[in-house]
């Protein structure tokens, strides 16, 4: 992708006032603001409706630029030279005296921090004299954007800027994990939770594992399109949306392929898409048929089931 200065540096105009820019990542699009800066922070939880006990992960240009704010060590090293810039967030020890606001973290002495591999985000962050803290760039509670056009669905004008970066390549948030004391899975994501087991050379524990859900309510709705939403589904009615891992000969009206030829990655980076697209449509409820419970379709199924009604 061609970096457009003109574009980077009408973000850094915004961000430099404290305002809001949504930015492209690899993963999703981000709605960044100054991590440094209460105001910029407190706009990003306004806009986005987020409930303020749910921090926001800060975005970094590379690990020099961390050390002013957190401690780390030679695991999330390892981690960081394997996987990093990419879809990979630590949950870190906040020094005591970092200028992170307190707003981003809602207090906490932990903070979650990601360095994005989108060059467009990259050529930004580096030009930065700070980092961004950035969530993802859709309402609080509904279907991340995978586009610029996404954000500017949710938000309308409502966000001073939206620097273009074409579809985010995963389409799936980073995987979360807490390396303060024993690593912890916090939420699958983008990068394979097998790849970071080789890396660290030990089975890691995830944190709310989908397969080990035991009664409904568990799961707050999230990545939600609005509309009710079944996994597993065998056989649609005609007036479902029925969405299907891998493309079929006989496709009726209501049926939305995630991939062609059943690529977990294809259908990693269409799935949010299909989403807005379907609750764009007349249909009023979604039926999944199975996708594959390996690699990313692990991180597939677990945001379909937060986004099913429990
Ligand atoms: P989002 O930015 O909306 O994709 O979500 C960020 C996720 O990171 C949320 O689930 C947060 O709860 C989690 N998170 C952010 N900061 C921390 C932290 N300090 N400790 C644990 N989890 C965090
Ligand atoms: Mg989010």
């Amino acid at each position: 992708m061609k970096i457009n200065l003109a574009n980077i540096k009408k973000a850094i105009k915004h961000l430099n006032k404290n305002e809001c820019v949504a930015i492209p990542t690899e993963t999703v699009y981000g709605l960044s603001g100054n991590a440094y800066s209460n105001k910029a922070c407190e706009k990003i939880f306004r806009l986005k409706k987020r409930p303020k006990d749910n921090p926001l992960i800060v975005h970094y240009y590379n690990n020099i630029e961390l050390r002013k704010d957190c401690s780390f060590d030679n695991r999330f090293l390892d981690l960081y030279k394997k996987f990093c810039p990419g879809p990979i967030t630590f949950v870190l020890n906040l020094h005591k005296n970092s200028k992170i606001s307190k707003i981003a973290t809602n207090k906490r002495n932990s903070l979650a921090i990601r360095f994005p591999k989108h060059p467009v985000t990259r050529a930004l962050l580096k030009k930065l004299k700070f980092p961004l803290a950035a969530p993802s760039a859709n309402l609080s509670s509904k279907v991340s954007a995978v586009r610029s056009i996404d954000v500017k669905e949710d938000f309308g004008n409502k966000i001073k800027y939206i620097l273009e970066g074409g579809k985010s390549k995963i389409g799936l948030e980073s995987t979360i994990i807490d390396l303060r004391k024993e690593p912890k899975i916090l939420r699958v994501g983008g990068l394979e939770i097998s790849n970071i087991e080789k890396v660290l050379n030990q089975k890691v524990k995830i944190k709310n594992n989908p397969l080990k859900i035991t009664g409904p309510g568990q799961y707050k709705l999230h990545y939600s399109p609005g509309i009710p939403l079944k996994m597993n589904v065998k056989k649609a009615k005609d007036n479902e949306a029925y969405i299907l891992f891998k493309r079929i000969k006989k496709a009726k009206p209501n049926y939305y392929f995630l991939s062609k030829k059943g690529s977990l990655k294809e259908a990693a980076k269409n799935l949010y898409t299909t989403l807005r697209k379907i609750k764009k449509s007349k249909f009023k409820s979604i039926v999944v048929g199975k996708i594959p419970n390996k690699g990313l379709g692990i991180t597939i199924n677990d945001r379909l089931l937060r986004a099913s009604k429990f």
